[in-house]
């Protein structure tokens, strides 16, 4: 077994990886290609810089290519990216037109690779227009779009449709998500690399450092909320719900932790709003982090008691997988992917206002021992289902069931 798996052996458990060669055997001398527009940033490059090389470990001949534009190309798959998260956008002709050519172009460059690839997995809507470009294709070729494409906005999502329906498959990460199109569509929901620094297990003086660092007293109670500055994350109602839960709780601390919002001048508004509700309250901590503040997100969740994440709207929510995956029970908003994670009263509790969350806040920081049960279960679910092994299984059995006819016999044994 080589040393990338056996890594995660040590994770996700033998068995697990076992299984993982024993799918992949059936696989062999099978050319798989991924199609992406960036090989740096954003959560499906994170996705495919463990999902390829794993996959190449268990013996698949599989590359990753990405295509590139100019910004205007940019431009344009930015609008898609917003119309199909439901922004009513209008794209002008001429960009349409640098979308289609730029896939031209790359297409060219790409040729033989995806020419004799017998599986060919495009990622959201800016290479989706290459299978159209390869009349002569040998593979099989499966779209994937990791966007909440729930309720489209729908002049943009046709145009896009035409392109997409020529494929063999799609993937969407949610029921929810799929759309009515001409072929199978399967169910994959994203993952996390355990492995990450985001969620690699920390020494003690790590955790404990980074309280000090932002004046956090450990010995008092923690909950915390990790989201960028954004109105569909709800950081007003997470305060207004710690105001409440603190007159039963009065040691309590909340720690509300978001990234850079200098690009976003929506963002810049909400990180105002919350820093002036804030002030005046030294158990209020709103902290502004940079991008790469991994080891720092990590330390915030394992020092932490209970977290929230209060969303009003949210695709899958990675932050609660993470936080579930450090044993932490989560008080999650009634709403998206939050659903699929948060088991109610198991792993964690769903609420739709502040007085939930405070409610449930008071419950969980009285008693101990609940909250270490449903951080037990939350961790054990995230094992379960939502660690990158899963969706490295998930793949191979998508490929498998792809490249074999209904009248043939797939013995896995
Ligand atoms: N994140 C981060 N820094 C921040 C805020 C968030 O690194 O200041 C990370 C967070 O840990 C998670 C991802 O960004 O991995 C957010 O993903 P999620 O699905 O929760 O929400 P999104 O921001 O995509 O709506």
């Amino acid at each position: 077994m080589s040393s990338l798996l056996d890594t995660y052996a040590q994770v996700v458990g033998r068995d697990v990886i076992e299984q993982l060669y024993q799918v992949a055997d059936s696989l062999s001398g099978l050319r798989v290609v991924h199609v992406n527009s960036t090989r740096l940033g954003g959560g499906v490059a994170e996705i495919l810089e463990k999902l390829v090389p794993l996959t190449r470990e268990l013996g698949i001949d599989t590359r990753w290519e990405v295509i590139s534009g100019t910004p205007e190309f940019y431009r344009c798959t930015k609008s898609f990216h917003d119309a199909l998260q439901g922004v009513a956008v209008s794209v002008d002709p001429g960009l349409l037109r640098v979308f289609e050519d730029t896939n031209a172009v790359n297409a060219e460059q790409l040729g033989p690779i995806l020419r004799d690839a017998d599986v060919v997995f495009i990622h959201d809507p800016q290479p989706a227009p290459l299978l159209k470009l390869f009349p002569d294709r040998k593979g099989r070729w499966i779209w994937r779009c990791h966007i909440d494409i729930h309720r489209p906005y729908r002049p943009v999502w046709r145009y896009l449709r035409d392109f997409i329906s020529l494929y063999d498959a799609s993937i969407f990460s949610l029921p929810s998500f799929a759309q009515p199109l001409p072929h199978v569509q399967y169910i994959i929901p994203p993952s996390i690399d355990p492995l990450a620094q985001k969620n690699v297990d920390l020494p003690d003086h790590e955790i404990v450092a980074a309280l000090e660092r932002f004046a956090i007293d450990r010995d008092r109670p923690i909950v915390l909320q990790v989201s960028r500055f954004d109105r569909f994350k709800d950081p007003v109602g997470v305060i207004h719900g710690y105001r409440l839960a603190k007159t039963f709780v009065p040691a309590l601390q909340l720690v509300l932790a978001g990234g850079s919002a200098t690009d976003d001048p929506d963002g810049e508004v909400v990180l105002a709003e919350v820093r002036q509700l804030a002030e005046g309250d030294p158990d209020l901590h709103v902290l502004h982090l940079p991008p790469d503040a991994h080891r720092t997100i990590n330390a915030l969740q394992r020092a932490a008691d209970v977290v929230v994440q209060k969303s009003l709207r949210e695709g899958f929510g990675l932050t609660v997988t993470e936080a579930m995956w450090k044993g932490k029970p989560v008080i999650g908003g009634d709403t998206g992917g939050i659903r699929l994670q948060v088991v109610d009263y198991h792993t964690g509790f769903l609420v739709s206002t502040p007085e939930g969350a405070a409610l449930r806040m008071r419950y969980l920081l009285r008693d101990r021992a609940k909250r270490s049960e449903m951080g037990q279960k939350a961790r054990d679910f995230v094992r379960d289902n939502f660690l990158i092994t899963r969706h490295l299984r998930d793949y191979l059995t998508l490929i498998l069931g792809l490249t074999h006819g209904a009248e043939d016999r797939i013995e896995l044994s």
